[in-house]
């Protein structure tokens, strides 16, 4: 096991560490932290029941989840883990796309500055970091289109088919960014 960062532009396929030398989850998938953990990231549960053990036992409206798998003293909240990289970037483009499709279709300047500002930040902090090297890579070579929101949602779809490219997946077309993220398929 290496405590070398990968190199810029890698696909994730392997083990991989921050800056630090300390694992990453955000930027690799859960199988990988299992391999070098051998675990689950489960801790262990106490025994004695609770009150919320016998509530959920006699709530047939509650779904039947086992006591151990809720976060303890909580009767909704399911022990989730943190998101690899997978569920933290099929979330963070949801929230892309869901933006660019409710920008407004002539923005005042100031809204064109405010969305430059946050696309730039957003590539400093997004918590995978070679993601969001290579994101604020293609941000430095391809300036956000922020002039109207058709012009900001087609520059979103070209930016996530150049990681669907690095990661080897198919492109999307992006003439149906509308359908898919702001109006729906009315077939
Ligand atoms: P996702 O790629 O997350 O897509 C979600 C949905 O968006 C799809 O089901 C589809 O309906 C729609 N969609 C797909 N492509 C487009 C498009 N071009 N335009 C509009 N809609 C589209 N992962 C890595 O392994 N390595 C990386 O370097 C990396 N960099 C990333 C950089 C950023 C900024 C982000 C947000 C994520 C990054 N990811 C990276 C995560 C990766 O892009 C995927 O999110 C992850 O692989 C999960 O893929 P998925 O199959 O759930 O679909």
């Amino acid at each position: 096991m290496s405590n070398e960062t990968p190199d810029k532009g890698l696909t994730l396929k392997s083990i991989l560490f921050n800056e630090n030398g300390k694992f990453c989850l955000p930027c690799t998938l859960y199988k990988s932290f299992q391999y070098i953990s051998g675990s689950t990231m489960d801790p262990s549960i106490s025994s004695t029941p609770t009150r919320d053990d016998v509530i959920i036992k006699q709530s047939p409206a509650l779904p039947s989840v086992p006591r151990s798998d809720l976060i303890p003293g909580s009767r909704t909240y399911v022990k989730e883990d943190p998101p690899d990289v997978n569920k933290l970037g099929s979330a963070s483009w949801t929230f892309l796309h869901a933006m660019a499709a409710k920008y407004p279709e002539k923005p005042t300047p100031l809204q064109q500055e405010e969305m430059t500002d946050f696309l730039n930040i957003f590539s400093h902090v997004y918590p995978c970091f070679w993601c969001a090297k290579d994101f604020e890579k293609y941000i430095t070579e391809n300036a956000p289109k922020v002039k109207s929101q058709e012009e900001l949602s087609t520059w979103m779809c070209q930016a996530h088919n150049k990681v669907n490219k690095k990661l080897g997946k198919a492109q999307f077309n992006c003439d149906f960014w509308k359908p898919r993220w702001k109006e729906g398929w009315d077939e």
